[in-house]
């Protein structure tokens, strides 16, 4: 089985777009949302839910008012200023960083996980489907990631593939999304923060050891950025494997909640099958050969 990963430089580049497309073009795989922050692909690959489990994403400091002896050194040490003048600990100041627990003289301290989120597995037409919803005010993470790509172990069959909507930047979610991947698909536009993110994005997959390939979104918004990002994956060894051209129906199908695959969109349709296959080929030529 072999673990394709989606990121970017930042979000809203396309790379959910591409990977909801190729859930509908691509047999033999499951579903990966690890853009944790901003998950969408639940909302098209509607499904049954088959697991959903609570996510303690946090750990905040709780005190016990029988131990306390009100020495105020909790609340001298803490630098998030979230222990009150009564001593009382301020959740939402609290980040769960221990200090008070370390310097409190009576154990009167302890750290409580908190619930953060919710991991879902489903089962959709398009293939078993793993996701997270963060709760309100709740921050995603690596380890959320790693968390969302290890729920669909126990679902796994005999599927070839695993596509993965990873979360965009160069963080730890990122990390987290590409960790082990086979290959990385790094999506990007023609503009000049997205050729200088395209550069950190694959500097990130480079250092990680993980075989990049490019795909430009909307390529003939900026022909001359175009060649300059061209310019740029050749001379470091990235291949660019797609050339997506803009078009104003996909805003409309994506408004509807249709990919541009639904949407009946030849020209798209017909290049995101080739991004496709010439990954594919790609990922064919890196394998050893049998003996
Ligand atoms: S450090 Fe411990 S004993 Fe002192 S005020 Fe804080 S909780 Fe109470
Ligand atoms: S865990 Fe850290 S942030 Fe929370 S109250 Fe203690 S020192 Fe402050």
């Amino acid at each position: 089985m072999k673990q394709i990963v989606f990121i970017s430089g930042k979000g809203g580049t396309g790379k959910s777009t591409l990977v909801s497309s190729l859930s509908i073009l691509v047999r033999d795989k499951m579903l990966a949302d690890c853009d944790v922050d901003a998950p969408n692909l639940h909302i098209l690959l509607k499904g049954k839910v088959l697991t959903k489990n609570n996510y303690f994403g946090a750990k905040e400091a709780v005190i016990d008012a029988a131990v306390c002896v009100k020495c105020g050194l909790c609340r001298e040490i803490c630098r998030f200023d979230a222990v009150s003048e009564k001593l009382l600990i301020i959740p939402v100041k609290c980040e769960g960083c221990g200090a008070c627990k370390l310097v409190c003289p009576q154990q009167a301290i302890r750290l409580e996980e908190v619930k953060t989120g919710e991991t879902f597995v489903a089962g959709t037409p398009r293939g078993t489907f793993s996701h997270a919803l963060l709760d309100i005010g709740a921050e995603g993470s690596g380890k959320l990631v790693t968390e969302v790509r290890k729920k669909l172990r126990d679902y796994k069959r005999k599927e070839k593939w695993v596509l993965i909507d990873g979360s965009p930047g160069i963080g730890c979610a990122v990390i987290a999304s590409i960790t082990g991947a086979d290959a990385a698909v790094v999506v990007c536009e023609p503009t000049k923060s997205g050729k200088s993110d395209l550069e950190r994005v694959l500097g990130v997959t480079r250092h990680f050891g993980i075989p990049a390939f490019v795909c430009i979104n909307k390529y003939d918004l900026n022909p001359k950025i175009t060649l300059e990002i061209e310019d740029l994956c050749r001379s470091k060894g990235f291949p660019v494997i797609g050339r997506i051209p803009f078009d104003p129906s996909i805003i409309k199908a994506l408004q509807e909640f249709k990919t541009p695959v639904e949407a009946g969109n030849k020209a798209v349709t017909c290049e995101i099958e080739g991004i496709w296959t010439r990954l594919t080929g790609e990922i064919k030529k890196q394998e050893v050969p049998d003996r």
